[in-house]
């Protein structure tokens, strides 16, 4: 890792391990910031089993009414729209990268421009991230890749940095754009954050990928925690040096492990954080992901805005509202937008698609122990009752799109050539309302005409706006979360059936295991269900949100209902 002129310096220590290291003094509750100009307040609980709210994020820029989603302008610009567009489609919050304006065009560039929002015309509620996810990608690499689904390089981040260094003081980097060596601490990014000057800004921290073992994850936790409170120190110390007033946000971390993160949950509820975010690795997959939002957010305070980093996947909106998530983000939507993939709900598809698509309830009851055998009426009762159990060799792929319910659509394929529809008649975008046809969208996408990805990305930024307006609609009337779930994906693809396909994998997984020389034969007794989605993902966003494209998640184990 250490390029010319730095032979000397030490290679990127992994192991924040060190002798005798102390937490920083703790502020004295005399000094405590107090946050003027923000206030957050829940409007509605869920009355039902979860633990899903509406609430009202008061900045001094203006509201957000929250469950929310935060668009990303990873270097202070939407990819292909105008704020003034991202407003038009009614676009509550967006943030930036503190890692990425460090690196161009800095953030005193930033701050003479008159911050982030007079420079970008975006006049409503702001955040940035600290850095720390990019220190995290610098150190780990391609298990960053793996844990946000990316594959190389990405949109965001397209030339991966190069990390120099990384220990109790922060990290040192070189910079990808002019090669420069920079600094990142947890004093240096609540200074670069001070310069932008977003409403809600985050602590510094280290996102360790799952793989590490618990020791490490332990010792970068609380090196996360040192971290945490200098950077709650430095914002207390540059209270009146900013512009306005800001917000300060602690990232609860623990990787996968339940008591390192109520370890983590205890630390950040203590401290007088504005909002808490959920940070970390979250495993490797949306059930691991699914398992860490649920046990994390059963110990989190309920009085603060929680905010779920980098997670966007419908289905992974719906799991994380229902626990008390209150704010998401995620690259997704403009991504995929821009991509030439477009959102759609499941009235997109033929009801006869939808209707044969899944059954999905769990097949097993897990049981680490193993399970041999199964029973259950439902193979025989579907028969009698005109079901056919199929395979995923039943459904075609590619061009067979209409055939199989997905969370969005690829307009480059062929099917959309002289398709004159709008990509969805009843939607209300700037896109759709305009009239504009899947088959001159076809036509921009195939022929890399740029206004292609932004119609796309109108559509979709839009469409995740009404997603959430849906979501706060629902919970505010009592309507349960299922129902809404139910309108915006088809069967296979909702968070329970990733939790139920998951069952059934651990299910089979212990099965085996027992095969192997288990200690006992069990057997599930009256096991519902047959078939789940396998890579039930909603849209491929996943356990890291934002891997992709059009979701190709066409291999579905389906049994007719
Ligand atoms: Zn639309």
């Amino acid at each position: 890792m250490a390029t010319d002129g730095h032979a000397a310096e030490p290679l990127v220590e992994h192991k924040p391990r060190g002798p005798n290291l102390k937490n920083p003094p703790l502020l004295p509750e005399d000094q405590w910031p107090t946050y003027p100009g923000f206030n957050f307040e829940i409007l509605h609980r869920d009355q039902g089993d979860s633990d899903a709210r509406t609430g009202r994020l008061t900045t001094p820029h203006g509201v957000v009414e929250t469950p929310a989603f935060i668009f990303c302008a990873t270097k202070a610009a939407i990819k292909g729209l105008t704020m003034e567009q991202m407003k038009a489609c009614d676009t509550q919050i967006v943030l930036s990268n503190t890692y990425h304006l460090h690196v161009q065009p800095g953030s005193e560039a930033i701050r003479d421009m008159g911050g982030l929002q007079k420079a970008t015309n975006w006049r409503g509620p702001m955040l940035t991230d600290s850095g720390g996810y990019q220190i995290f990608s610098m150190g780990h690499g391609s298990v960053s890749d793996e844990i946000k689904g990316r594959r190389g390089a990405t949109d965001a981040n397209p030339n991966p940095p190069s990390l120099l260094s990384i220990g109790e003081k922060g990290a040192r980097f070189k910079s990808y754009h002019d090669g420069s060596i920079k600094q990142l601490s947890p004093e240096t990014s609540i200074q670069i954050q001070r310069d932008l000057g977003a409403d809600l800004i985050l602590v510094l921290d280290e996102c360790t990928p799952f793989h590490v073992d618990k020791e490490y994850t332990a010792a970068s936790t609380r090196r996360s925690h040192r971290w945490a409170l200098r950077s709650l120190n430095e914002f207390v110390r540059t209270a009146n040096e900013g512009a306005q007033q800001q917000a300060l946000y602690g990232i609860i971390q623990g990787g996968v492990y339940r008591d390192l993160r109520a370890e983590s949950a205890a630390f950040v509820n203590a401290q007088p954080f504005f909002g808490i975010a959920v940070g970390g690795s979250l495993g490797a997959s949306a059930a691991d992901m699914y398992r860490v939002v649920d046990m994390t957010m059963a110990m989190v305070r309920r009085d603060r805005p929680v905010h779920l980093l980098g997670i966007g996947g419908v289905a992974d909106i719906f799991n994380g509202v229902s626990h008390g998530i209150g704010t998401f983000d995620c690259v997704h939507p403009t991504r995929l937008g821009r991509h030439g993939g477009a959102l759609v709900r499941v009235r997109h598809w033929p009801k006869s698609a939808c209707s044969l698509a899944v059954q999905s309830s769990p097949p097993v009851h897990t049981n680490p122990r193993g399970i041999d055998t199964f029973d259950c009426v439902h193979p025989t009762r579907l028969g009698r009752h005109g079901g056919a159990l199929v395979r995923a060799r039943h459904w075609s792929r590619g061009g067979g799109e209409g055939q199989v319910p997905r969370a969005s659509i690829q307009l480059a394929k062929g099917q959309f050539r002289g398709d004159a529809r709008p990509v969805d008649a009843e939607c209300g975008c700037p896109t759709c309302a305009a009239g504009y046809s899947r088959a001159y969208l076809h036509h921009c996408v195939r022929a890399g005409e740029l206004v292609g990805g932004a119609l796309l990305t109108q559509h979709n930024v839009w469409t995740m706006n009404a997603l959430m307006a849906d979501v706060r609609a629902a919970i505010a009337a009592g309507t349960p979360l299922e129902q809404v779930e139910d309108h915006w994906l088809a069967p296979g693809l909702r968070s329970a059936d990733i939790v139920a396909a998951d069952a059934m994998r651990r299910g089979g997984a212990a099965a085996a295991a027992a095969g192997d020389g288990g200690d006992g034969s069990v057997a599930a007794t009256h096991a519902t269900g047959v078939a789940a989605a396998a890579g039930g993902r909603s849209d491929g966003g996943g356990a890291g949100g934002g891997s992709g494209d059009a979701a190709d998640d066409g291999s579905i184990t389906a049994a007719a209902l």
